[in-house]
């Protein structure tokens, strides 16, 4: 069984990443997808808050599994028996982060090779940073994060 890890930051969860990860969970048998933190790293949400979102929106996916880690990705990866790490490529922008990224981890572990996704057009600009600006400038975020993401904001306000 091949197992993929998608990790990242999701603070929050987008349309973008999940239609990563739908696309993701038709390749691979499982995939986990992880909320990766560094406590010295300030967030929008919680961990606590970024996995209960997640878990919300991935329901329809029989497939997946959601969970959180702090540290080497490479590690996570062997203590879950994944051999794939998912991510999405929005621009040429990501590009040059996301090959150096992946050549570091392949580096730390031959075992676990990078897959890269591309999302539909109509989600491809979509990113955390800017739905966070949109929500705390009072801006509708529905059209860019699943259901969940948006009645959750939309109460915590
Ligand atoms: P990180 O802090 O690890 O970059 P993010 O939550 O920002 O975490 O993103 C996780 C992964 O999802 C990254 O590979 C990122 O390029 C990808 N991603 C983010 N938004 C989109 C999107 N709209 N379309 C495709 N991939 C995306």
């Amino acid at each position: 069984m091949t197992i993929a890890i998608y990790p990242g930051s999701f603070d929050p969860i987008t349309k973008g990443h999940l239609d990563v990860l739908e696309t993701g969970a038709k390749i691979f048998e499982k995939v986990i997808i992880v909320v990766a933190f560094n406590s010295n790293k300030t967030s929008f949400l919680t961990v606590e808050e970024r996995v209960n979102l997640i878990k919300e929106s991935v329901k329809h996916l029989d497939n997946v599994e959601v969970d959180s880690f702090s540290g080497l990705t490479v590690d996570y990866a062997r203590q879950r028996n994944a051999t794939i790490l998912l991510r999405g490529l929005r621009a040429v922008s990501d590009f040059e982060y996301e090959m150096q990224l992946s050549q570091t981890n392949s580096a730390l572990s031959e075992d676990i090779k990078t897959v890269f996704l591309i999302t539909k057009p109509e989600y491809n600009f979509i990113s955390s940073s800017t739905v966070k600006e949109i929500y705390l400038n009072n801006g509708d975020i529905s059209k860019f994060v699943p259901q969940a993401v948006s009645d959750y904001l939309k109460n915590k306000k």
